[in-house]
């Protein structure tokens, strides 16, 4: 009897059918993996042509797919997104709430504050007349208009500065706040 020739030499009607299963479940398994791969890289990759590589590595079968899944982008598109929006919102919630960074400690403070209740350190000067808080530069309290240099503090910052830039100037002459 002459053996007729079949898949990989087997020559059994069933054994060659059930090869032929497994090759065809295997090839549906590879499209379909090929098809996932597109279909994740397009939802984790904004760039076309990085989408259009993965899914020719994908082509390469059952193997280049792990490696996809190894080197793929850990988020979706969508969560990064949502993740900045999410960002931008508190940020925004924390400009509205008046908040900003205390220059010592970089905790949030309010911008009112006197003091950062975190470090303890100075960050405005309150108004002598009406308590308000006043940025350092300022001359005049712009609420209530009170000088200034009125302000203890505030003038003996001046005398510090003034100090600083010529000791002798400050001796000889004070300025009047230094009478008080
Ligand atoms: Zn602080
Ligand atoms: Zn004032």
């Amino acid at each position: 009897m002459v053996p007729t020739a079949g898949i990989f030499g087997i020559h059994s009607h069933t054994a060659s059918l059930a090869v032929v299963l497994v090759l065809a479940v295997l090839a549906v398994i590879w499209l379909a993996l090929v098809y996932y791969t597109w279909a994740d890289a397009r939802r984790r990759i904004a760039d076309g042509v990085l989408v259009a590589c993965a899914t020719l590595a994908a082509l390469f079968p059952f193997i280049g797919t792990l490696v996809y899944t190894i080197v793929r982008p850990p988020e979706y598109l969508e969560d990064v997104h949502e993740r900045e929006l999410e960002i931008e919102a508190a940020q925004a919630r924390v400009d509205q709430l008046g908040m900003r960074a205390c220059p010592h400690c970089s905790n949030a403070v309010e911008r009112e504050f006197l003091r950062c209740p975190h470090c303890l350190q100075k960050l405005k000067d309150a108004c002598v007349n009406c308590r308000k808080p006043l940025d350092g530069d300022w001359r005049i309290c712009p609420y209530c208009e009170t000088e200034r240099e009125l302000e203890p503090a505030a003038a003996s910052s001046y005398r510090r500065q003034r100090a600083r830039r010529d000791p002798q100037e400050t001796m000889v002459f004070p300025p009047p706040s230094d009478l008080i």
